[in-house]
């Protein structure tokens, strides 16, 4: 009887475990009609944040940037991207018409996390240096003509007010930043006096969102791409917008007649997301709470921790590792989303990286093959919410430009460009993400929306707008 007791009470737990996962996995569900009301809400804030500033959760930024790059830019310039974990310091040189990318070069350095939440002089002057270091090593080959200055693109990832081309306030950090001091700062100015700081002559010509250099550099080589989103530690979109359909902006009209807009989507927010109290716990104990709500169930920084915490409550109500709480599984953003992968991905039979993974972050051991299964099983669901609802993003602004229809029969391409870790790593995620957006627009439309991968465009593209503002090609 004992036997039959402890066997009785291990099911019990199981079946609690199981109900925790099954109702979470319903609480995630995102079928298609769901998705299309997602992404008819999406359009419905696109126009609220183009009527008026703070008309919606979604800023939908003017970034200054109304001519993309045409291929006809030359000479040598500088980017550095600022975003993530890492910041990128890039050098191109650009050949004009035909000429294409002559040399590009470009180092990558880590931020120390101390620096992401400490002063504003303390990040600058660190990023400066980091640059300086990298013209110094500027070869003979390639150099800016005598007399001129060395001229910079910014691409610096977080929400900015632009106030131009090559100035803007930051409006908030997001991405786990958090630099009281630089909020409400002109970012152009702090990069601008910490170069000076390093003796550096150097000078900012263009400061743009990563959506917005992705864009610029995916437009460079393919000139069907319309909006560019990124899906890496945090999450956006930027496209290409009729600067009349802009009823905010009171600036003159651009020749072009288009004006790109930086979504800034990780903002928005709509009663028809799949919301669970994992993500409300999570959110309520982030650094941000309330804001960048959809970043919080599709980006790269989050979907690791809301794992972690679907194991968390399973351990505590069902005992699924056991009699006690491993201590590890209650630290957050222990998990990251690059081991969530390689657990997602585990193809062995008896899924040893899973094994692993338990081992090496939260210290358990001895699981079963079914626990481990269950555990998949839980990165799948959390992946494809994700994955699903970013489809349903781009389909909003395909909806917002008119193009989720067949409208004419011209056959053109709308090509989104896209960069990120998340989107580059996480093959699940990814396939997910593309398969939903052939879903949702339709098979007369799946070959003419196109997702382009758009390997580091964003620093790319920054060099690229650094060139079209400067004053090189007036001769
Ligand atoms: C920022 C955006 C950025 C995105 C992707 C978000 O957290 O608010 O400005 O484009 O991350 O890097
Ligand atoms: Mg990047």
């Amino acid at each position: 009887t004992v036997l039959i007791q402890r066997h009785m009470k291990k099911s019990r737990r199981w079946g609690k475990a199981m109900s925790i996962l099954k109702e979470f996995e319903e609480k995630c569900a995102t079928p298609t009609w769901k998705l299309k009301q997602v992404a008819d809400a999406m359009t419905v804030e696109m126009h609220a944040g183009l009527a008026s500033e703070g008309g919606s959760k979604l800023k939908m930024l003017i970034s200054f940037v109304h001519n993309l790059p045409t291929g006809n830019e030359e000479g040598l310039f500088y980017a550095l991207d600022l975003g993530g974990t890492n910041f990128r310091v890039l050098r191109m040189q650009l050949g004009g018409k035909d000429g294409g990318i002559i040399s590009r070069e470009f180092t990558e350095v880590s931020i120390p996390p101390n620096l992401m939440v400490g002063t504003s002089t303390a990040l600058f002057d660190y990023i400066a240096a980091e640059l300086a270091k990298f013209v110094n090593e500027e070869s003979q080959d390639f150099q800016v003509p005598p007399g001129r200055k060395r001229e910079l693109g910014f691409t610096f990832s977080f929400p900015v007010m632009q106030t131009s081309i090559a100035s803007g306030n930051l409006i908030k950090w997001t991405k786990g930043f958090n630099i009281d001091d630089a909020v409400g700062q002109d970012v152009v100015a702090e990069l601008s006096k910490a170069i000076e700081r390093q003796g550096l002559d150097m000078h900012i010509t263009a400061l743009v969102n990563d959506t917005v250099g992705t864009l610029a550099g995916g437009r460079y080589t393919n000139k069907d791409v319309m909006a560019a989103v990124i899906l890496g530690t945090g999450t956006n979109a930027a496209y290409v917008e009729n600067a009349q359909a802009i009823p905010k902006w009171h600036g003159p009209l651009p020749k072009s007649g288009e004006m790109v807009i930086n979504m800034e989507w990780g903002n928005f927010l709509s009663s028809h997301l799949p919301l669970t109290e994992y993500d409300n716990a999570l959110d309520a104990e982030s650094l941000n709470p309330g804001e960048q709500i959809f970043e919080k169930i599709i980006s790269g920084m989050y979907l690791g921790e809301i794992v972690r915490r679907v194991l968390c409550k399973m351990a505590e109500e069902a005992f699924f590792f056991g009699e006690t709480v491993p201590q590890k599984l209650k630290v957050p953003f222990i998990l990251r989303t690059p081991d969530m992968s390689a657990m997602h991905h585990d193809t062995s039979a008896d899924l040893n990286v899973v094994e692993s993974k338990l081992k090496n972050i939260f210290e358990i051991s001895n699981t079963s093959l079914v626990v481990r299964k269950a555990i998949v099983e839980l990165c799948n669901i959390v992946a494809t919410r994700g994955a699903r609802l970013s489809a349903a993003g781009i389909l909003g602004i395909l909806k917002k430009l008119g193009k989720d229809t067949v409208s004419d029969g011209e056959g053109n391409k709308n090509v989104i460009a896209m960069d990120g870790g998340l989107y580059e790593h996480y093959t699940e995620y990814r396939k997910c993400l593309e398969n939903t957006l052939k879903e949702l627009v339709g098979e007369d439309l799946s070959d003419s929306i196109v997702v382009e991968h758009s390997n580091d465009g964003s620093g790319t593209g920054a060099a690229l707008l650094a060139a079209s503002q400067s004053h090189y090609l007036d001769g």
